[in-house]
């Protein structure tokens, strides 16, 4: 499923195709992408403007055309935006058509994506604000930020990583190789992290998400980079999906727990359960 590191390696391929660009026309093939609004309910509007920027919150890709209309996209769990790729790649959904003759196509095996239009700055602001919490790359990101999500709360810590309305873009192969960077077992109720904890772990977070982008994000089944590459960041991933391989600082094998309904990754040495 593309996290914060895949959806950012989709932003900074795609950006310099779509931005000055204006859209031209749109095929839909599948309504639900756009559900409850109708596909030319979304895209009608966007057709004959210009594509501003493309920006990035969470998971979600932000395109900003003329006029303050923005156009929100989330993969989910499959979905792909390919540009200029085969003229009928599987599972297709939608084409996207700029004045350049650039195509972008998006395909979504499983069809949990879904693209949104919201109108005017402030209709975004409020969008975004009630489904997103601090952005782990930003530039005043630190323990203070999580020490401020997690105060109180006694979800396990990797519940409350995985919660975007807490922290935005961490899904669960960045949440398990943070937490073991940082030495902390997921298990642990959240408020009960340390301040000098979640100072490592907000450090952590920020040094994973940074080596994914770098590494062009995780291709463990479908995602693919817009020029139909794959990323590389599962060749460094260093206890997700490694379950029985030894733990890269100590060498104990990595086990694989479920926290929070998901399958979770962790070293029985480095990564103590608390005692309550
Ligand atoms: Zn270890």
């Amino acid at each position: 499923m593309p996290e914060l590191p895949e959806v950012e390696t989709v932003r900074r391929q795609l950006a310099p195709r779509l931005e000055g660009r204006m859209l031209v026309a749109y095929r839909v093939s599948d309504p639900r992408w756009t559900a409850p609004r109708s596909p030319n309910e979304v895209l009608g509007p966007l057709v004959g403007r210009r594509v501003e920027l493309l920006d990035r919150r969470g998971k979600y890709l932000i395109a900003e055309f003329e006029d303050e209309l923005f156009l929100l996209m989330h993969l989910r769990m499959t979905g792909n935006l390919l540009v200029d790729g085969a003229a009928e790649p599987p599972h297709l959904r939608a084409v996207l058509e700029l004045d350049d003759a650039t195509r972008i196509a998006y395909t979504d095996q499983r069809r949990f994506g879904t693209w949104r239009v919201l109108e005017g700055g402030p209709e975004l602001e409020e969008f975004l604000a009630e489904r997103l919490g601090a952005e782990p790359l930003d530039a005043d990101f630190s323990g203070r930020s999580l020490a401020r999500a997690f105060a109180g709360r006694k979800a396990a810590v990797k519940a409350l990583l995985l919660d975007q309305r807490l922290v935005a873009g961490v899904g669960n192969i960045y949440a398990d190789e943070a937490l073991w960077a940082a030495k902390i077992h997921p298990e642990t109720p959240g408020g009960l992290v340390s301040r000098p904890k979640l100072d490592v772990l907000a450090a952590a977070l920020r040094a994973v998400l940074e080596a994914g982008i770098l590494a062009q994000g995780s291709t463990l089944s479908t995602f693919r980079t817009p020029d139909g590459g794959y990323g590389s960041m599962q060749e460094r991933f260093q206890v997700f999906d490694r379950t029985g391989e030894p733990c890269p600082r100590c060498g104990t094998p990595i086990v694989k727990l479920r926290v929070a309904q998901r399958g979770t990754h962790v070293c029985p040495r480095c990564q103590r359960r608390r005692r309550a």
